[in-house]
């Protein structure tokens, strides 16, 4: 990592208001034409504009973005990073990823705070625990580096955890995934931004797209709320709002939106060293950099668009937290906040043209798709740079739901984020 700026000169922009400071990225003039229109200035547009423009050549692209860079779901997750996935498409697709993200902070010359601190994910009966070695072996068949940890090495990792005889949700092992972990989201957001514009990527933010320009039965480009921009490749990665654009196409997509809430504790001291999950209870805990407790639950159980917290999924989360770790009884809540997700019927993410002919879709992330910004950015932009998947993008094509080949993950691998 280099660094532009001496500690003098940061005082002396300190004391002149910035002015001076070049910013990250510029903010051009929506251009009448480009080769290739995304919509959505979240990780996954930003990283399909870096990687058209680095691994195609392609450089006269814009990104679209209704608000402001890395403002959807890229800045209200809570960073989970892991491959531990159950099918050996979602493998293919998320330890790419990883393995992506394991490169990354160099590649932008970007600080990401990777931080590969492990993923501890319970087991609480032993039934579970049956079901929870085979698919450890399924994650081992398939290449993922993935263990099952008895009670005594989950204690280990996690000696904060209420493990007493008359504890709530016992314990029985875990699967654990050493290589998963957490990175800082907004620099994932920033350091692809920075990137791309860099390599002359226009991002246009405060520009809504409002319609298509459907010409001859093709997609030519988009009316935005700054006026028409054409182009004859058009990707929508616009996470939660995928049923409302798709829409406005002429066309329905399998997803159902809802909110998904996190929030965040008041900073303490190094307590948590690696991101523990519950699935039976819905909760999952990890500790960031700065000191706070994040804490997630579950989906919202009623379809909406109410992109913020509510009381009753906060006391659900919380009152699950409170029994895995009495002692966070002490901390006070910080922030709460909520995202819109797309959930696709086997919790699977969906790639693809549409059946609106230049349009492509990135989407369907569901309740994990910042994980997967690096290797979603990698096959849809070689599927707008070459109209054809990539071998990792092809089984989860939009035609699976009238074929059947699901790749039910929630089913699968039973975690969501
Ligand atoms: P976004 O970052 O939402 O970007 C889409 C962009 O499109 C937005 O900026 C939006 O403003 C823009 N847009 C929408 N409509 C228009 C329009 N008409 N015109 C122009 N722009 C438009 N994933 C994980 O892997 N690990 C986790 O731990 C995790 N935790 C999560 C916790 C919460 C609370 C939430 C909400 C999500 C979580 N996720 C997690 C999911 C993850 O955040 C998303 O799947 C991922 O960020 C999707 O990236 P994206 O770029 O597709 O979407």
């Amino acid at each position: 990592m280099t660094s532009h700026y001496s500690a003098l000169s940061l005082l002396k922009e300190g004391l002149n208001a910035q002015k001076g400071w070049r910013p990250a990225w510029r903010s051009p003039e929506p251009k009448p034409r480009y080769d290739v229109v995304i919509i959505g200035a979240g990780g996954q547009g930003l990283a399909t504009a870096y990687y058209l423009a680095k691994s195609h050549g392609i450089r006269n692209v814009a990104v679209i973005e209704r608000g402001w860079l890395g403002g959807g779901n890229t800045g209200r997750n809570t960073t989970a990073i892991r491959s531990n996935y159950f099918y050996p498409e979602s493998t293919a697709l998320y330890d790419l990823s990883l393995r992506l993200y394991e490169k990354l902070g160099r590649e932008l010359n970007y600080n990401i705070m990777l931080s590969q601190r492990g993923m501890v994910q319970l087991v609480h009966s032993p039934a579970e625990m049956e079901m929870a070695a085979r698919m450890v072996n399924a994650m081992q068949v398939n290449g993922v580096q993935a263990e099952l940890l008895d009670v005594a090495q989950v204690r280990k990792l996690v000696p904060i955890y209420n493990f007493a005889s008359d504890a709530r949700y016992p314990v029985f092992g875990a699967i654990y995934q050493a290589r998963a972990g957490v990175a800082r989201h907004d620099a994932v957001a920033w350091g692809y931004a920075r990137a791309a514009d860099r390599l002359g990527i226009d991002i246009i933010q405060q520009c809504e797209v409002r319609e298509f320009l459907i010409e001859g039965g093709r997609c030519r480009g988009v009316l935005t709320s700054r006026g028409e921009i054409r182009a004859d490749r058009v990707g929508m990665a616009v996470a939660g709002s995928s049923g409302v654009l798709a829409a406005k196409a002429g066309f329905r997509l399998p997803i159902t939106s809802y909110t998904l809430q996190a929030c965040v504790s008041e900073p303490v001291k190094p307590i948590l060293n690696t991101v523990l999950v519950s699935p039976a209870t819905g909760t999952y805990v990890s500790q960031s950099d700065k000191g706070e407790i994040v804490i997630g639950g579950g989906l919202d159980r009623v379809p909406s668009y109410g992109q913020r917290g509510n009381l009753p999924m906060l006391e659900t989360t919380i009152s699950g937290l409170l029994e895995m770790f009495p002692l966070f009884r002490q901390l006070r809540l910080l922030r709460q906040w909520g995202g819109t997700v797309d959930v696709t019927p086997d919790s699977s993410p969906i790639f693809g043209e549409s059946p609106l002919l230049g349009l492509f879709l990135n989407g369907g992330w569901g309740t994990g798709g910042f994980k997967a910004i690096p290797a979603g950015g990698t096959v849809f932009a070689h599927l707008l740079a070459t109209g054809s998947h990539h071998e990792i993008s092809r089984p989860f094509d939009l035609s699976r739901f009238g074929s059947g080949h699901l790749i039910d993950e929630a089913a699968g691998s039973g975690i969501a984020h």
